[in-house]
């Protein structure tokens, strides 16, 4: 059976990795990005570069965005150069940005006045699980696309789950990733608190990277301050975005998520001096000196 037509937008880290991961195994596919020159690379490797999230969905049976924020999907999606414009009616359109709920939302209805089967499908995993196809899909919608879905989402991820509406992937993805964003701040302060004392910083670090707060997460910012290395997997910023996002939402839903806000504020912090194109875990390069 000929393998679908699919098209990517948004070819940063994540979409980047996912286009290797599809070009790799043939699948005929179109991308699209803001800026043209990352675009570029993907055309000596076999893919159509396209110059509007239109003219890629025109192009595509299945639509894969993977974007920023907010902003950023509603840039893609809508519009009149937006991929909603192009796609055709029965198309398969698949979220996998990290967004808020309300949006993704809003999103699946102006994709059903188009006729077009929505899904929301954030993922866990970073930089290396996108091209190697190792991302954990979290999906929202109905069950027929869900079931339409796997053929490409089942090459891109370990796990595909479907978890119910529209807006249930956008949810748990927010859930999953304010916890994180509340360890990576107490790690920051519990390192912050190792400097300020007499402590030995390897053996402390040792200690720590062995015990029961070693979540993958610890021992992904443990690594990264260990080689001094903070080139972004997953970039401050959108640890930034997502803290917010969650924030919202638990008020929403009448959830004051109440350690996320301090966490949300050292990520502020660290966005502000100038740290957030860095690895999220860069976050322990800044503590609060107010
Ligand atoms: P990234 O490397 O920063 O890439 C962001 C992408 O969004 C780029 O293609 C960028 O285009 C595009 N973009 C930003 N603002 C835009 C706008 N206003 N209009 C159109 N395009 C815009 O980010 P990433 O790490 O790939 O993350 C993508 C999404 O996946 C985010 O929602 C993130 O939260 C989520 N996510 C990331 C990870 C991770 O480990 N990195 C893991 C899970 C989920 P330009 O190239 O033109 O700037």
């Amino acid at each position: 059976m000929s393998k679908p037509r699919v098209a990517i937008l948004g070819l940063g880290i994540m979409g980047g990795g996912m286009a290797t991961r599809l070009l790799s195994l043939g699948f005929p596919l179109t991308v699209y990005n803001r800026s043209r020159e990352k675009a570029a690379k993907f055309a000596d490797v076999g893919a159509f570069v396209a110059a509007s999230p239109s003219e890629a969905a025109a192009r595509a049976d299945f639509v894969i965005s993977m974007v920023a924020d907010d902003a950023a999907s509603r840039g893609i999606w809508l519009g009149e150069e937006g991929a909603l414009a192009g796609a055709a009616a029965n198309s398969l359109l698949v979220e996998s940005s990290t967004l808020s709920v309300g949006w993704v939302r809003a999103l699946a209805a102006a994709a059903a006045e188009k006729k077009c089967e929505f899904l929301d499908a954030p993922v866990t995993g970073t930089k290396p699980h996108a091209s190697t196809g190792e991302l954990f899909f979290m999906v929202g919608g109905s069950a027929a696309g869900f079931d339409r879905a796997k053929e490409v989402l089942s090459v891109l991820g370990r796990e595909v789950l479907h978890l119910g509406a529209n807006g249930s992937g956008a949810l748990l993805k927010l859930i999953n990733n304010f916890v994180c964003g509340v360890q990576a701040a107490s790690f920051a302060e519990a390192m912050s608190l190792v400097r300020a004392s007499s402590l030995d910083r390897e053996k402390s670090i040792s200690v720590l990277g062995n015990s029961a707060l070693a979540s993958p997460l610890i021992k992904r910012m443990l690594a990264s301050m260990v080689a001094g290395d903070f080139t972004p997997n997953f970039p401050l910023k959108l640890m930034t975005k997502d803290i917010g996002y969650a924030i919202n939402e638990g008020a929403r839903c009448g959830v004051p998520l109440e350690t996320a806000a301090p966490a949300l504020e050292l990520f502020k912090h660290a966005v502000e001096q100038g740290l957030g194109d860095q690895d999220f875990s860069a976050v322990v390069k800044s503590m609060r000196k107010d």
